[in-house]
């Protein structure tokens, strides 16, 4: 049963998978509609399961405490990362998780190698970390914008030409040791249309709760739209890996993308397939002693283990 249905996992989220090594162009390779003949009206339903199985995973992966995961989401602006990670992680115990967004650098993070503020975010073993932008934005919004380059102040000969390259391998090699370590990572990049970009731009400035969600920067960041393309199909290309592949999610449907980041991160959890810790026959038997002594500890008219009785009938009987 567990195995059929992470099969089906696997295989609904074969065709959001960037091959490793293949060079990907995000217009022609990526449809930001597809939906896997997948109908809405089933969409909630599919949803609920996905949720559901991400609590049942994210307990037994904070109780085993051994393994972590850094879940990543890139995408452009509106492309609908905050609902996302709002739906998809619903159903989790807020404590195994945590989230975290990247703005514009301040100046204390620009002091630092570009790594820096990403490294002080990983998760800590047992736990899910959420990264609402991620270390990514070095290969994107940096590239795009080569001011923000300026500003981290490196020395001259850590700027060539080959700038990009290094990062993308510098991220590969950062990722590998990570993964060696015990902590997964999981890239979702949200793939949104141009015109659905437009569309949702209206809708925050239409709708007066959704203001606060838009600036004009918005629109000059669409502006070079052409040159985030490029940038995001160089990313997926150069840093899709064995260990850690990015997942191309068509993110125009929302309902459909939320089902689609769920099912990520659910394989993902299924194949490190976490377990409750069980204890051994020693530590049994010091439990066995300690239950008798706790419930000869049961004061007059108590049931002797209160637990029991009302479970296992027969057993736990009241104390004379
Ligand atoms: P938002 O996610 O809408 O709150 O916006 C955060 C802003 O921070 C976006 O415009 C990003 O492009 C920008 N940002 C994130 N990371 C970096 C970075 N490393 N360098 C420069 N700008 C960044
Ligand atoms: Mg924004």
């Amino acid at each position: 049963m567990v195995d059929k249905q992470a099969r089906r996992i696997a295989e609904f989220i074969e065709p959001l998978r960037v091959e490793p090594g293949s060079h990907v162009d995000l217009a022609k390779d990526f449809d930001p509609r597809y939906k896997a003949r997948v109908k809405k009206r089933d969409g909630a339903e599919l949803l609920r399961t996905g949720v559901g199985l991400l609590a049942e995973y994210q307990a037994k992966l904070a109780a085993q405490d051994s393994y972590g995961v850094l879940f990543c989401l890139q995408a452009i602006d509106a492309g609908g990362k905050d609902g996302t990670i709002r739906h998809v992680m619903s159903g989790v115990n807020p404590q195994g998780v945590h989230v975290s967004s990247f703005k514009v650098p301040s100046a204390e993070e620009l002091d630092h190698d570009y790594l820096w503020r990403y490294a002080q975010r990983l998760p800590a073993r047992g736990d899910i970390a959420i990264f609402n932008r991620s270390h990514y934005e070095e290969v994107l919004v940096v590239r795009v914008h080569p001011e923000n380059l300026d500003r981290q102040r490196l020395p001259e000969e850590a700027k060539g030409r080959d700038v990009w390259t290094h990062r993308y391998r510098a991220i590969n090699d950062w990722e590998r040791y990570l993964c060696e370590n015990g902590f997964k990572v999981v890239k979702i990049f949200l793939n949104l249309s141009e015109e659905e970009q437009r569309t949702r731009f209206l809708k925050r400035i239409d709708l007066p709760e959704k203001n606060w969600k838009f600036s004009a920067a918005d629109v000059r960041e669409r502006e070079r739209w052409d040159d985030y393309q490029r940038a995001f199909s160089e990313m997926l290309s150069a840093t899709s890996t064995p260990w850690a592949p990015w997942y191309v999610v068509p993110a125009d449907r929302k309902w459909f993308a939320r089902i689609c980041a769920a099912a990520v991160l659910v394989h993902t959890l299924m194949e490190i397939d976490p377990r409750y810790p069980t204890v051994g026959k020693k530590a049994r038997k010091e439990l066995r002693a300690v239950r008798r002594q706790l419930e000869d500890e049961a004061p007059a008219g108590a049931a002797r283990d209160p637990y029991a009785a009302e479970h296992r009938p027969g057993r736990g009987k009241e104390r004379p």
